[in-house]
């Protein structure tokens, strides 16, 4: 990743803003990102309703916060199956 003069002022003062300068996504997505874990968590809920743990397939850990925000809303490996009915 390349930094401009203004993107690397940012980044001391504000990294999750500069990254999400860098990445084209909004400042609150790249704090999740981070919060996260780096993790895209799978968006299937399980039989007692809370949300399944597992990684999206491919997405742990995922390197940069504009992956991690496109892979928002998929599933794991196991969930994959049957979503795409
Ligand atoms: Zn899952």
């Amino acid at each position: 990743m390349t930094l401009t003069p203004g993107q690397l002022e940012v980044f001391w003062s504000d990294p999750a803003a500069a990254f999400a300068s860098v990445y084209g996504i909004t400042r609150g997505d790249c704090l999740a990102w981070q919060a996260a874990g780096y993790m895209a968590q799978c968006a299937e809920l399980t039989t007692k309703g809370w949300q399944c743990r597992n990684p999206v397939h491919g997405g742990h850990p995922v390197a940069t916060p504009d992956r991690w925000v496109a892979m928002r809303g998929k599933y794991s490996l196991i969930h994959q199956e049957g979503v795409s009915k």
